[in-house]
């Protein structure tokens, strides 16, 4: 926290803006979410591999339910995040990893709070290692493909941060600016090949690597946007894009290259992390259920109620209006 406020109190006195209107931009986008859930299919052993085959375009589109299911829930919001340095200074060994040690320490309310990402990862293992077992694969593929949001979610800096949009630094918009404008404007061009998924021993050992190496980001996200907002010029900051039939503020494309070059490939290489740990995840999960055959298992009609419940939450989603806290897609 020190250090967070030392950046403020050096940088803040050089913020060229005050509360500028946030330049709009989609969630890990819509686009990273997506590209992130079909990316990992592709490390997966060829006979897991071959059960999710006839359903790749499930898995890719519905990466994004997750981020519409908090226009319709209030206790969805609080899965997409953590905001470690609400507990102290890392490695935040006084958070206790396990869930149930968590809830006696500091309250579930209070979990609620400050977001549960890393222990929401785990409970979607265990839902995962349950749907393999009762090979249902209409459960299969949705918890996988909320998984998948899930993690990549946990990999973005800003999700591991109070300060998740830079409301405390004077840089409001940098959490849709690193998460959705990079790489939808840059994104066709990183590298996804990530090797072979493998097996992870311990799964709540790698969620906590994986939200604390996010933590330990947030320093370089904030400080290197506030450096380069200082030495750009202000009027080439922004662009205005036509989306439908509004006409919306972005990044300008120069500003966020400049920012994409600063920050060395960090989406990039956050992306490819997400990919790899997500793949890994989906194969540990069916390796503990027993490597089912899922041969000749498919999907069966969604029930009344199944449909039902999707068609709220699209409706919910396209009323547009967010329930918990906003910027935290
Ligand atoms: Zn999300």
């Amino acid at each position: 926290m020190k250090k967070l406020l030392f950046t403020i109190l050096i940088l803040g006195a050089t913020a060229q803006f005050a509360a500028a209107p946030e330049p709009m931009s989609a969630p890990w986008g819509f686009w990273g979410h997506q590209r992130i859930n079909k990316m990992a299919l592709f490390t997966l052993p060829e006979d897991l591999f071959g059960y999710y085959k006839p359903n790749i375009d499930y898995v890719t589109a519905h990466a994004v339910d997750p981020d519409k299911r908090r226009y319709a829930f209030a206790d969805e919001a609080p899965r997409h995040y953590i905001d470690l340095d609400h507990y102290g200074k890392p490695p935040f060994e006084n958070v206790p990893r396990k869930w149930n040690d968590a809830v006696v320490k500091y309250s579930e309310d209070s979990l609620m709070d400050h977001g549960i990402v890393p222990w929401h990862i785990e409970r979607m293992m265990y839902r995962l290692t349950e749907a393999f077992k009762q090979k249902d694969m209409n459960y299969i593929l949705k918890t996988t493909a909320d998984l998948g949001h899930y993690v990549a979610d946990a990999h973005v800096p800003l999700h591991c941060t109070e300060n998740y949009n830079g409301q405390l630094t004077n840089q409001v918009g940098i959490h849709g600016f690193w998460e959705s404008r990079i790489p939808e404007l840059l994104g066709e061009d990183f590298d996804y090949y990530t090797g072979k998924a493998e097996f992870i021993p311990d799964v709540n050992a790698k969620v906590w690597e994986i939200v604390l190496e996010s933590n330990s980001l947030v320093d370089s996200v904030l400080s290197l946007e506030k450096i380069l907002s200082t030495e750009f010029p202000a009027d080439r900051k922004y662009a205005y894009e036509t989306r439908g039939a509004s006409t919306v503020r972005v990044y300008s494309k120069e500003y966020t290259e400049r920012y994409n070059e600063m920050l060395d490939g960090m989406v990039e290489r956050r992306m490819r992390e997400s990919i790899i740990t997500l793949g890994s995840f989906w194969l540990t999960a069916w390796i503990n259920a027993g490597k089912p055959n899922l041969t000749g298992i498919v999907m069966r009609p969604w029930t009344a109620d199944e449909l039902k419940e999707m068609e709220e939450l699209d409706a919910s989603y396209s009323k547009g209006t967010l329930k918990g806290r906003e910027h935290e897609e």
